[in-house]
């Protein structure tokens, strides 16, 4: 009965799984492909049913196999979201344009997910990432928006970082925006629109400056090390593209 349910969600836990190859190896400039997995740790080779997505973090309780070295809980974290959002973007019904959407928020999804973990950790966007998001976005576009919808998106998510990036140091005093953040809102700008972007800039200054003002009163962080604002880029754009509902309740000044 909800058999189909349970092959979107593996449909899209095996892709978390695979997700978190990208965010260890893309920052460390490995191919993604090959070699196989092996153990950061003790270098064993991870073998298939050590990788079962969810299950196998469960099994193992979050430890390798031979050397019981910690397996980081967003493995886990990553397999689930990615499951749980193929699931909940998959259609309810078969057309050309609902089949091209489901792929193209689920890529959306894949990007997000990645750019989040990748930036948290190493504080970059990495570029293969965002041009790949321009990409489908571009694509997704040509079909089904105006050409002024993404231009005027693209140009404005491209150029009015620099006057966050001033708003940001007014605020919270100290830069906040590097060039892949730029890079990101220029890719998001192509799909968002000319208000998307905007909204999407407004939404995550919003999140970072009370995120920020949050860790800097519980002493978690001090005034002078930076947060990668990239997550917060993600997090608003997730809010905008997969739950609008949320987004029109908010108090938003336009
Ligand atoms: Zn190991």
């Amino acid at each position: 009965m909800y058999l189909l349910e349970l092959f979107v969600f593996t449909f899209g836990a095996i892709f978390g799984s695979f997700l978190n190859v990208v965010i260890y190896r893309i920052p460390l400039g490995l191919n993604v492909a090959r070699p196989r997995s092996t153990c950061p740790s003790c270098k064993k080779l991870i073998h298939w049913y050590e990788n079962i997505p969810l299950l196998s973090y469960l099994a193992l309780r979050g430890k390798c196999l031979k050397c019981k070295a910690r397996i980081p809980f967003s493995y886990f974290i990553v397999e689930l979201i990615a499951g749980a959002m193929a699931l909940y973007l998959f259609p309810n019904s078969f057309s050309f344009e609902t089949i091209i959407r489901f792929v193209v928020l689920f890529s959306t999804v894949c990007v997000f997910i990645s750019h989040f973990f990748i930036d948290l950790k190493h504080k970059i966007l990495p570029d293969v990432l965002n041009l790949y998001l321009a990409a489908i976005f571009l694509g997704y576009a040509l079909l089904f928006y105006s050409w002024k919808h993404w231009a005027i998106g693209l140009a404005i998510g491209g150029g009015f970082p620099f006057l966050v990036s001033s708003t940001y140091l007014l605020f919270a005093k100290k830069e906040g925006l590097g060039l892949g953040d730029v890079k990101l809102f220029a890719a998001l700008g192509i799909y968002l629109g000319p208000l998307g972007i905007i909204t999407n800039v407004f939404l995550s200054c919003m999140l970072g400056s009370i995120v920020g003002v949050l860790l800097i009163l519980t002493k978690k962080m001090s005034r002078d090390y930076p947060i990668p604002f990239g997550p917060f880029i993600i997090l608003a754009a997730s809010l905008q593209i997969f739950f609008p509902k949320i987004v029109k309740m908010l108090p938003l000044p336009f």
